[in-house]
């Protein structure tokens, strides 16, 4: 068995607040950790640390957990920038060009659905992501969404069945039809492909009564829900998402107080996606009310090429911070262990002992620089299970 010490760390993130000093970001200062068979074997002051085979030095950077995008559409063809345009010049997001990915994605080879997903990931990479979870709901043929779900498998384990993404033009004058489908076929074929179920609930989607009778199936072959709710509208979503236990209920935007209340007295994770806010200029979901409530927060990217085209975390922070009243703290541990625990994953979003060598490192003191210099590439490395998925080059980091 090998043991790399990763040393020379100025400030490690832990997001594990029996360590360090004890705040829920668990920080040391001049620290090391030891990744043996991809998990963190030893954390501690750089000064005790224990011999390895190999050694890595940080240099005085900062490391923080890879950052858990538990929320992305990442397979899909064509893109939409006319659309957010005329967004920009003062048109509405209604929800309708889903039609138009779902057209070039069944139009698209599998070969080509592979390598976009497959950039974007690289992209993630890049910007610190280690886990990420990829959705389904761009094919809505029973071929497609099955196609859609073993690219996606081939990325990640955590994958999504969302073949209540919209209603297919072909179903356009024939709901239950397109559900019937959804519920028996297109479900039967992809339960096996995918860990979770979702449903777009909300205003120009899915209903609350369509929402549960797809859940309620999805559940029943295995799949665990989790929503898409409150995006455009104050709805159903989050009260439909505490009722039947869905690991999360994602977007928030729209909350009355009984949401508030509701989601605060369960175990359901608030993910939220300011990137799509920022992309249809909507407002942002108040993370200040969630959090003052003792809601559980997750950010993630909702990386879609129509409504958040984003892939990475940190703009995700520095919007958190900036304009949904996160402190970097709270933001931070969103981006790594809440979206863990929107993921149920007790091993990643984390570098206590034992935690999944899932690692990033920046190229700055501290993980404030995070949300202080937005849009700047700060990631040197990015380590998955202890294995190298990113590297800038000339970092330097073996010795
Ligand atoms: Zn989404």
């Amino acid at each position: 068995m090998t043991a790399t010490l990763l040393g020379g760390i100025g400030e490690l993130v832990t997001c594990d607040a029996t360590l360090g000093d004890g705040s829920r970001l668990g920080l040391m200062r001049d620290a090391a950790l030891v990744i043996e068979d991809g998990a963190v074997a030893w954390v501690g002051p750089s000064r005790e640390a224990p011999a390895a085979d190999r050694c890595l030095d940080a240099g005085g950077r900062c490391v923080v957990p890879g950052f858990v995008d538990s929320h992305t559409h990442l397979v899909f063809a064509g893109e939409r920038s006319d659309e957010f345009a005329a967004r920009m010049a003062g048109e509405p997001y209604t929800g309708g060009g889903i039609a138009r990915t779902v057209e070039a994605t069944r139009a698209a080879s599998t070969g080509e659905l592979r390598a976009g997903a497959a950039a974007r990931l690289a992209e993630m990479h890049a910007s610190g992501t280690t886990t990420v979870e990829i959705k389904s709901g761009y094919g809505l043929t029973v071929a497609d969404e099955v196609r859609l779900l073993e690219v996606a498998g081939a990325l990640t384990p955590e994958t999504t069945f969302l073949g209540a993404h919209a209603l297919p033009r072909e179903y356009a004058h024939d709901r239950d039809g397109y559900l019937d489908l959804v519920c028996g076929p297109m479900l039967a074929a992809c339960a096996p492909l995918a860990r979770w179920a979702d449903v777009f609930c909300d205003e120009g989607a899915f209903s609350e009564q369509e929402a549960r009778r797809v859940l309620a199936a999805a559940a029943a072959a295995g799949l665990t829900p989790r929503l898409h709710g409150n995006q455009l509208a104050y709805g159903p979503g989050v009260r439909l998402a505490v009722e039947i236990g869905a690991a999360s209920v994602d977007h928030c935007t729209y909350l009355t107080g009984e949401d508030v209340e509701t989601l605060a007295s369960s175990e359901v994770v608030a993910t939220l996606l300011p990137g799509a806010d920022f992309s249809t200029r909507a407002p942002y979901a108040d993370a200040r009310r969630l959090l003052d409530a003792g809601v559980t927060v997750a950010l993630a990217t909702d990386c879609n090429p129509g409504t958040s085209y984003v892939t990475s975390m940190p703009l995700m922070i520095a919007l958190g911070v900036r304009e949904m009243r996160m402190t970097v703290a709270e933001a931070l541990w969103a981006a790594t262990r809440g979206g863990a625990q929107a993921l149920r994953r007790a091993e990643i979003g984390r570098l206590g002992l034992g935690a999944a060598a899932d690692l990033t490192v920046l190229d700055c003191p501290s993980h404030v620089h995070l949300a202080y210099r937005p849009g700047t590439a700060l990631v040197t490395a990015t380590l998955r299970a202890g294995v190298t998925a990113y590297e800038r080059a000339g970092a330097g980091l073996s010795r």
